[in-house]
């Protein structure tokens, strides 16, 4: 989906925390997607201890000045706009020191560089940052506020996310049901086989509950304008899913599954094989599973926090 960053996660947290001024700026053409938006979050030594990261950003006039390097930004390489988070109070405790600054990725001073993955696309980069020049008015939310924010755009992306891929899983699975038609096992169809057919069934339950929890998450958000640790559970779920559902696969298609694109026998021109190795990247990306079922036990069962 073309901007899909835009307009899951960074459009909602602009409407959600932008000025009357911003959003008129920013959302027509995030929805219009004729500007593409990415997300500098991570860095080399903060991932899921976000708030470690330590790219800066110092008050010059009526600008910021930000120096350091981001790492994993999906669509760096195509992104008109970023949502970037910096350090703006270097001896505030590290949650509070923070700010979200919506940076033109086309300023003086930012340098993206592709990073190749095992599917075989750059599909996210690393991104530097020396001394790049960003208008005040473009500090989303309150300065040193910027965790506050960009919890906001986590929880966007995790509560929002599964109806972008709900359609995508169903029509996986229904073209996975008619390929083991064609497919044989033990002799016989794939679809004749008593565990590929329990396999199946279960991912094709699986994806009917994917939707349910998805309606959840919109129930929440309509009542309340804001999603909640809920969409934590829909993240775990469909990207350890999506993992089944391409062993499933893979299983059925036997050597030809790993087939990549461009080899004449790749089963539907190699998408199964690309599917299995970027469903790696599912239980990582948004937060790990880890980070997820840590949220999971404080913010919705109650739990001590673990650290
Ligand atoms: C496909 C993909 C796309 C991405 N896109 C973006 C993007 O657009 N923008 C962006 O900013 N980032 C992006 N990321 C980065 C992603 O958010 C991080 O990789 C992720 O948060 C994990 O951080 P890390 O890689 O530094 O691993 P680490 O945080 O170093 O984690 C390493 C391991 O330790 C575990 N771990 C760490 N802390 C804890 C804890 N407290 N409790 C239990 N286990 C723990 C983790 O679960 C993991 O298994 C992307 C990543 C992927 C794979």
């Amino acid at each position: 989906m073309a901007n899909s960053l835009g307009l899951g996660l960074i459009g909602p947290t602009i409407i959600a925390f932008g000025t009357e001024a911003q959003k008129k700026r920013f959302i027509p053409k995030i929805l219009s997607a004729e500007e593409i938006w990415c997300q500098g979050f991570s860095e080399p030594n903060a991932g899921s201890d976000l708030a470690s990261l330590q790219t800066e950003a110092r008050l010059d006039g009526g600008y910021y000045v930000v120096n350091g390097q981001k790492v994993w930004t999906s669509y760096g390489w195509v992104g008109n706009w970023c949502e970037l988070v910096v350090r703006t109070d270097p001896n505030a405790p590290k949650h509070k020191g923070l700010t979200v600054l919506l940076i033109d990725m086309k300023s003086l001073g930012v340098e993206v560089r592709p990073l190749r993955q095992m599917t075989g696309e750059s599909e996210f980069n690393e991104m530097f940052f020396r001394d790049v020049r960003v208008p005040v008015e473009n500090v989303l939310g309150k300065v040193n506020d910027g965790w506050n924010v960009a919890v906001s755009t986590l929880m966007f992306e995790r509560g929002s996310y599964g109806a972008r891929l709900h359609p995508l899983f169903k029509r996986n699975i229904n073209r996975l049901i008619e390929l083991a038609r064609q497919f044989q096992k033990n002799g016989h169809a794939a679809a004749q086989d008593l565990l590929t057919r329990q396999k199946l069934a279960q991912c094709y339950a699986e994806i009917e509950i994917m939707r349910m929890n998805q309606l959840r998450a919109f129930s929440r958000i309509t009542a309340t304008g804001a999603p909640g640790p809920e969409g934590s559970i829909q993240k775990i779920f469909w990207s350890e899913l999506n993992q089944r559902l391409q062993q499933v696969a893979q299983e059925i298609f036997g050597p030809f599954g790993q087939l990549l694109g461009g080899d004449s026998q790749a089963v539907d021109k190699g998408i199964w094989s690309y599917g299995y190795l970027r469903t790696r990247g599912n239980t990582i990306e948004a937060g790990t599973s880890e980070v997820q079922r840590s949220i999971i036990g404080h913010f919705v069962l109650g739990l001590p926090k673990s650290y």
